[in-house]
């Protein structure tokens, strides 16, 4: 019997007392964090060496020890799940460094942004406790028995947890292992490829890469909403900002936009993650072999290059538009859409219900480029929403990336036949079913 893991979340429902107590836990971890970073910045301007698991543990035993309202609030091994946060955040800073992309130092966090806290092993620092259905409540060291609503959606043993805070509303984040026969789900029989965009989500060509029929998700309207919400409140609080003398204390309208920014955050995160686990569920309940593309988020919301207006006169503008305007709206939009989240989503479910879920490699398919009649690619800016290929083949770039995508699922690298003269529609993969699995395999 295989095991997987797999998270549920629940609702904590605290008393104002326990309320208080998660408060200064939450404290006493963010401090923990600020100061660790403190020393790591310390250390990397010494040119000592980054921190690694071993060197993050024992700093946060001497700080941990030095302070004692922290030692009170904390376990020995919650405070190590930190010190790890703070190892991974510079083992990303430091590998962008060197994909030679600029990314920002990491940086301290507030309490009002710190998101939470974790723990190792269950039974240590907490403990959750079984009612009649399901858990409960959990006891927690340090903050006293909460109690939760909310079901797993199947049975496990419980390994780690995070405590989360997210606006007012508490949370625990459990990871749990489960035998694989408990989580199996059905799966769908039809085959599909989506391309994940924007103005329109999902791009989805159901059946045969070139006659299949094209079916879209659109995006919901509450995010529509939302993210016009927060928009809203971002110009006030940058008008309170802007009026603000420096190093002045924030007024209260200024506090209550903040609260208002975080509360909306946190809503759209909270909504489009359920939003996320239905739609990938329906996806994984009615199709066998979902395609789409590797997500390289650092490729997307790379800059467009400069297009230099060639021959240009010194009056003339020296650069042509290179869709960087419709890039930077795209990038805002790109990370607010949250790609990564339900691809994750995606695979997992795909992998209970036995369905095939494949990650086609971008950079050597090129799906938004190449035309998925004849294989031809080109580059194409981001604002060509249509472009005809030299073939004659008229496209709409989301549906052909579909296409593409799909074709190259089935067929491998169809177009690199075309060179040695065969025919690229001789190589003939079963369509349209579930069987062209085994023939991608
Ligand atoms: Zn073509």
């Amino acid at each position: 019997m295989t095991a997987v893991r797999r998270k549920a979340t629940f609702r904590l429902y605290p008393n104002a007392a326990q309320e208080a107590a998660l408060g200064r836990t939450l404290a006493a971890h963010c401090k923990l964090y600020n100061t660790l970073l403190e020393t790591a910045r310390l250390r990397h301007k010494a040119g000592l060496p980054a921190f690694n698991r071993t060197s993050v543990n024992e700093a946060t035993k001497a700080v941990r020890n030095k302070q004692g309202w922290m030692a009170q609030r904390t376990t020995a091994q919650s405070v190590q799940v930190t010190g790890e946060r703070l190892v991974r955040a510079f083992d990303a800073f430091f590998r962008r460094l060197a994909a030679g992309q600029t990314p920002g130092y990491p940086r301290f966090k507030s309490i009002e942004r710190y998101p939470g806290w974790g723990y190792k092993a269950h039974g240590d620092g907490w403990t959750l406790l079984r009612k009649a259905e399901g858990f409960g409540a959990v006891r927690l060291s340090a903050i006293g028995t909460v109690s939760l609503r909310g079901r797993a959606r199947f049975e496990g043993v419980p390994k780690t947890a995070e405590v989360l805070r997210q606006g007012h509303k508490w949370y625990l984040s459990v990871t749990f292992e489960v035998a694989e026969t408990a989580v199996a789900r059905p799966g769908g029989q039809q085959s599909m490829a989506f391309d994940f965009g924007l103005a329109t989500l999902l791009t989805q060509v159901v059946g045969d890469p070139m006659a299949g029929e094209v079916q879209t998700v659109e995006n919901p309207r509450w995010l529509k909403r939302k993210l016009q919400a927060i928009q809203e409140t971002q110009r006030v609080i940058s008008a309170l900002e802007a009026k603000a003398p420096r190093n002045a204390k924030p007024t209260c309208a200024l506090l209550r936009a903040y609260a208002r920014r975080r509360r909306l955050h946190s809503q759209v995160a909270r909504q489009r993650h359920d939003f996320y686990h239905q739609l990938s569920a329906r996806l994984v309940a009615r199709f066998g072999l979902i395609v789409t593309e590797e997500l390289a988020l650092a490729n997307l919301v790379r800059a467009p290059k400069a297009r230099p207006n060639e021959g240009a006169a010194a009056d003339e503008p020296q650069f042509l538009p290179n869709g960087a305007a419709a890039k930077a709206g795209l990038n805002r939009s790109l990370l607010d859409a949250a790609p990564g989240g339900f691809l994750q989503k995606l695979r997992y479910k795909a992998e209970e219900a036995g369905s095939k879920f494949i990650e086609i490699p971008t950079r050597a398919v090129k799906p938004t480029q190449r035309c998925h009649c004849c294989g031809a690619a080109s580059p194409k800016r981001l604002d060509e929403r249509r472009w005809r290929c030299a073939c004659g083949a008229d496209h709409e770039r989301d549906e052909n990336a579909a296409r593409t995508m799909l074709r190259y699922a089935y067929e491998g690298a169809w177009w690199d036949n075309n060179g040695s003269g065969a025919d690229p529609g001789a190589q003939t993969a079963p369509r349209n079913s579930i069987q062209a699995q085994a023939w991608v395999e």
